[in-house]
This record gives structure tokens, sequence and C-alpha cells, in this order.
């Protein structure tokens, strides 16, 4: 299997598999970028796996499944370009004969969802939209950080190997911010140098694993003293409910330049 991030826009990452002769691609936002890959690698569209319904990872479906034929999968109770198959959490969706188990992760957005491979060439596979990034997590546009918490908190008792495709690039300002949450976090030092140098080559950080990301993201730590801790001097109460540390740090992030 061939896995590829295609860059799209300024810092989308459009996810695409492929077997040889048939591939699939994950939210799509825009199409020639794909058309490219697939005429290059020559290999056919089968499917396309949509996380959820913003445009950014939307926008290249129509022309897409005009070109290709290919059958759209897409979490129920999102608006999204029909005719889409829907899927909700626990059910399982078999492009290029592989099995994705659907797991539904609201928060970013309402819907959203995330497909988990439990074995590709050796390690797990997990395509997770907005929901987690290398190094942070998507904003809460439709979820509550009760919800969030809970759906990071499924994402991180996936096996440490399992490989994270996040769909933007916004590793290096992500553990900036993880920087100033913990400063003395040598695992996060150490993995912000690695980023830099790819950065400076043009590759992408990605993909994460599960295993790197509960060692460097706040969002996944924010059951931890260090996290609490920085939580806590932020908003000048003593936290210690990861919920109600999780929505300090989302918030700080949000303000955090
Ligand atoms: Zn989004
Ligand atoms: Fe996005």
């Amino acid at each position: 299997m061939v896995l590829r991030p295609i860059p799209a826009f300024s810092d989308n990452y459009i996810w695409c598999l492929h077997d040889g002769t048939d591939a699939l691609v994950v939210d799509p936002g825009e199409a020639p970028g794909v058309l490219d890959w697939l005429a290059a690698e020559r290999v056919k569209l089968k499917a396309i796996l949509l996380t959820h319904h913003h445009p950014d990872h939307t926008g290249g479906v129509p022309m897409l499944r005009e070109a290709t034929g290919a059958a759209v999968f897409g979490p129920a109770g999102e608006q999204l370009p029909e005719p889409v198959e829907r899927l909700c959490d626990g059910q399982h969706v078999q492009p290029l004969g592989l099995d994705f188990a659907v797991m539904h992760v609201p928060g970013h957005t309402a819907g959203h969802i995330a497909y988990y491979l439990h074995e590709l060439d050796g390690a797990p596979l997990l395509f997770c939209g907005d929901t987690l990034f290398s190094g942070g997590c998507g904003r809460l546009f439709e979820g509550t950080p009760a919800q969030m918490w809970a759906s990071l908190s499924r994402l991180a008792a996936l096996p440490e190997n399992t490989r994270v495709c996040c769909t933007h690039e916004y590793t290096l300002s992500n553990l900036s911010f993880a920087q100033a949450v913990e400063p003395d976090n040598t695992d996060l030092n150490d993995h912000i140098r690695h980023c830099r140098q790819l950065r400076e080559q043009n590759f992408p950080t990605l993909p994460s694993s599960i295993g790197l990301e509960k060692r460097i993201n706040p969002f996944l730590r924010a059951h931890l003293p260090v996290a609490a801790q920085a939580a806590s001097l932020r908003s000048g109460a003593t936290l210690d409910d990861p919920v109600e540390v999780f929505a300090v740090l989302r918030e700080w992030k949000n303000v955090y330049r």
C-alpha cells in the first residue's frame, strides 16, 4: 500500500492510499492535486472518505465523483455533497478490501467521525480529520470541552503505534503552544527540533503516532498534574478535573500567538 498526503490550500493534507490499482482519498477539499496524483500513479479512485462537513474537507467531492465515479462515505447528520453513504459509530466500511472502523468523535463538529484501520503493513492507521492534530486538536465549533475530551481520550486509547493522519500541517504552531504549557517536557523539545528540520525541507510532520502524541500533545495530557498546574496558573483557579483543564487549555490556545 502507498500512503501519501497531498498538500492542498495553505496547510491541508488530503491523505491518499492505493494498492497499485485502486485508491481512496480522505477529505478532498479540492480536486486538482488528487486527479494529478491518480494519473501519475495510474490508479483508479474507488472511495472518498469524509470526516466532517467543512468545505476545506469536502470541496473537491463533486469534481472527483464526476471524474472517477468513486463512492463517497461520510458522517451521519452532517450536510455533505450528496449522494453519501452515511456512517455511525461502530460501523465498518471496506474500501479497497480494507476494514475501517468508524468512530464518532464529536467536538470540532457535532457529527465528526474518524476512520481506524487495525492493521496495514504492520501498524494501525487513523484518519482523524480535524479532531486530533499533531501537538494540538481542532477548535470547538459545534461541541463542548467534555465532548472533545471524551473524543480525544478514545483516540488516545488506540495502540501507541497507530499512525495518526491529521488533515492540517499545524504542527509547529501547535508545538509552540505546547511548549508554553510544558516548558520542561524534553520529548516535546526534541520533537520541535525534529519537526523544524522536516519543515525546512518542506516535508510533512505527519503521520504522527498515538504514542508520540500522548507524550507531547497538551490536549491529550489534560488529566496529568503538569497540565493541571499550567491551566490553574493560567486561570487563577485550582483545577484538577481533566475537562476543566482541557477547556482552559483550548481557550488559551485560541488566543495564543
Ligand atoms: Zn474542520
Ligand atoms: Fe479543516
